[in-house]
């Protein structure tokens, strides 16, 4: 085990939410990711830029994988993503597109996450295989929505009943 080397779901989800933290700071809805190798080591990390770049598909896991298209390319089923949030279909469609191994998350998204839609298993879909976890941290849900939900009163707060049912 090298420098960066974690050996705890909770870890890499502490730093997602650490990464979601600069999206907060920065004005953006606050989401981050980590991508971890098959040997727990951490390759990068990255966090919603939505609103400061004026984008719709900036998500924090859109800018992780296109920082890293080249090392999952090479490297199939072979990394982690972590978020602090469940993805939404943009971003799970590219994490299969992208061959990522797992995928795990600290707080479901009852408004736009896409695990349910991803259950339906269409054909396509059907070829890759991703493994989806859950959070295993309450803790880190909690710490995980509270950046959320104070975003959201600030910024939609029409979406706050919407996205934790
Ligand atoms: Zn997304």
């Amino acid at each position: 085990m090298g420098e960066n080397t974690y050996l705890w779901i909770e870890d890499y989800l502490d730093l997602t939410i650490q990464e979601a933290k600069k999206s907060f700071d920065s004005g953006n809805f606050p989401v981050g990711a980590v991508l971890i190798d098959d040997n727990g080591k951490l390759i990068d990390s990255a966090h919603n830029l939505m609103l400061s770049k004026q984008s719709r598909v900036l998500h924090a896991e859109m800018n992780l994988i296109i920082k890293n298209q080249l090392i999952l390319y090479e490297n199939p089923d072979k990394y982690t993503l972590y978020s602090s949030l469940e993805p939404c279909l943009m971003c799970m469609g590219t994490a299969i597109i992208n061959k990522i191994f797992r995928f795990v998350w600290a707080i479901n998204d009852s408004w736009a996450g896409a695990s349910n839609i991803y259950s339906m298993k269409s054909p396509y879909f059907s070829c890759y295989e991703i493994n989806i976890v859950d959070s295993p941290s309450i803790a880190l849900m909690k710490e995980s929505r509270k950046l959320i939900v104070e975003w959201l009163k600030l910024n939609r707060p029409d979406l706050l009943l919407k996205m934790f049912v």
